[in-house]
């Protein structure tokens, strides 16, 4: 069966899921869905030992129709051959009864990866079956791990080219050298002077700015995103829920067909809407738990079905889910209310207010959060207790799923928590919660200490990072961005 994508806002033209791949966002400003969901046999044997690439291309065939089976298994191969650390691509850890599935063994050491390293496939081949001759610039705001995924990802890929944006104090340290030593000929790394929030605004406004795009067309370019609005970040992150799911049962932790909840540390809604498109494909999952750091707003709304993100902003331990407005909460608002005027409406007062009010049946989710502290507790009470480490967003997932199960004590059934990052990444805090009395303030020595309590080597994705030349030193206003952007685009004949 043939899958289209339609806008979430009013337009309704189906596009093909190479066409929706290259656009990124719908003309109107909505997001590109699937205007069904395929199912799958969760059932069937086959699945149970299959390798990642292999359920991979179980997943993309049934979204990605348009695209030939060769095309998607090159795709595939090119994508998660030799990138990974461990040979099962995402291995899944048991530690206090909980299952990590640990999705942060890609060059960036962060789940973004998991998408961002199969995307340019799919983006240059996309582009080839549309007889796409323009050159495809990649504009991305990222809360920390986007950028870095998006650079690696496109780095070298002829016909592309990446422009990353990052909030120039809404990253951490470790995150911000990553992006700045990167190398490729084709990269470009900006810091702005505003947060994640603004950033992606502006990103978004560029999209939607007509004259800019016409310009640089007539000029031989076409933008794309990498941001998690594609839907080919979103498709390729529906296969490790499965394959979690799959490696329980092949693992005698589960029986087939017994349902386990997830749990997602959730910033921007992206990963957690694939755990719900793998549940709607048909994956047997009692509750999804959105799990949200001191920037509560999901939690709010899943209690209250008000979102408002006129509140205060706090940079966390966890910064990557430090973001007020979670884009991909939009399609879940659109698969929920199957109304595209009632998603527009919401989006129209969003934009307008900041808030708005759904009467939708949000069950299916449960909304938690995890304050600093809690964050910290969680981190080292996990060690204490299992010896395993997590980073500090997992820990936030870990600490809300705590909480999950003693408010609503559901004990029995089975949990997996998208382990999002490698501790590495972000070892300053992970190191000062386990022992708040370490001092030392040098990354390289907190990376060591890891790396001791952890018994293994630092890895080769970061160890030495301090010794890499800076490469990018961009920094622009908000209110500069587009002509930034502009610029580095068209030249100065471009104005
Ligand atoms: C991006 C990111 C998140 C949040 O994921 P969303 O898809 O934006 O909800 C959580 N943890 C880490 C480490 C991330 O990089």
């Amino acid at each position: 069966m043939k899958i289209s994508y339609i806008s979430t806002r009013g337009d309704n033209t189906p596009y093909l899921a190479s066409e929706a791949v290259l656009k990124g966002i719908a003309h109107d400003g909505g997001l590109f869905v699937p205007t069904n969901i395929p199912k799958m046999d969760m059932s069937s044997l086959n699945f149970i030992n299959m390798d990642y690439k292999k359920l991979a291309y179980e997943v993309l065939k049934l979204y990605m129709t348009d695209y030939s089976e060769q095309e998607l298994k090159r795709c595939i191969e090119d994508a998660y051959t030799g990138k990974f650390d461990n040979e099962n691509i995402v291995p899944v850890i048991k530690a206090d009864d909980v299952f990590f599935l640990e999705l942060f063994h890609g060059k960036t050491l962060a789940f973004k990866d998991m998408a961002l390293c199969l995307l340019p496939h799919l983006l240059k081949t996309a582009a080839v079956k549309n007889n796409i001759n323009k050159k495809i610039i990649i504009l991305t705001a990222t809360s920390g791990d986007t950028g870095k995924a998006a650079l690696e990802g496109f780095k070298d890929v002829e016909g592309v080219s990446v422009i990353v944006l990052y909030p120039k104090n809404g990253v951490s340290k470790l995150q911000e050298i990553q992006m700045l030593t990167q190398e490729g000929n084709n990269v470009c790394v900006v810091a702005v002077e505003g947060n994640f929030d603004d950033a992606q605004s502006a990103v978004k406004s560029i999209f939607n700015d007509n004259e800019l795009n016409k310009k640089v067309e007539e000029n031989g370019y076409i933008f794309s995103s990498a941001n998690s609005i594609n839907i080919g970040r979103l498709i390729p992150q529906i296969v490790y829920y499965l394959f979690g799911y799959f490696n329980l049962i092949k693992n005698n932790e589960i029986k087939s067909g017994e349902e386990i909840n997830i749990t997602v540390p959730t910033g921007n809604f992206g990963n957690i809407l694939a755990a719900y498109y793998a549940k709607k494909m048909g994956l047997p999952v009692k509750k999804l738990i959105c799990a949200s750091n001191k920037n509560k707003v999901l939690y709010d709304f899943f209690n209250t079905g008000s979102y408002d993100k006129n509140r205060e902003f706090y940079l966390t331990s966890s910064p990557s889910m430090d973001i007020l407005i979670s884009s991909n909460l939009e399609r879940l608002l659109y698969h929920l209310s199957e109304d595209q005027n009632k998603t527009k409406y919401y989006m129209e007062s969003l934009n307008k207010s900041g808030n708005y009010k759904v009467d939708l049946d949000l069950s299916e989710f449960y909304g938690e959060y995890a304050s600093e502290e809690d964050t910290m507790i969680a981190i080292k009470q996990l060690y204490e207790k299992t010896g395993y480490i997590v980073d500090t967003h997992t820990a936030v997932g870990y600490s809300c799923y705590e909480k999950y199960k003693n408010k609503m004590g559901d004990i029995n059934t089975k949990n997996i928590i998208a382990a999002t990052a490698s501790p590495y990444k972000f070892a300053k805090d992970v190191v000062r919660a386990i022992d708040p009395f370490y001092e030392e303030n040098e990354i390289p020595k907190q990376l060591g200490l890891l790396s001791s309590l952890k018994k293994e080597d630092i890895p080769d994705q970061i160890n030495g990072i301090y010794d890499r030349p800076i490469l990018h030193n961009n920094i622009c206003a908000i209110e500069d961005i587009k002509k930034f952007v502009d610029n580095s685009i068209l030249g100065n004949n471009g104005n």
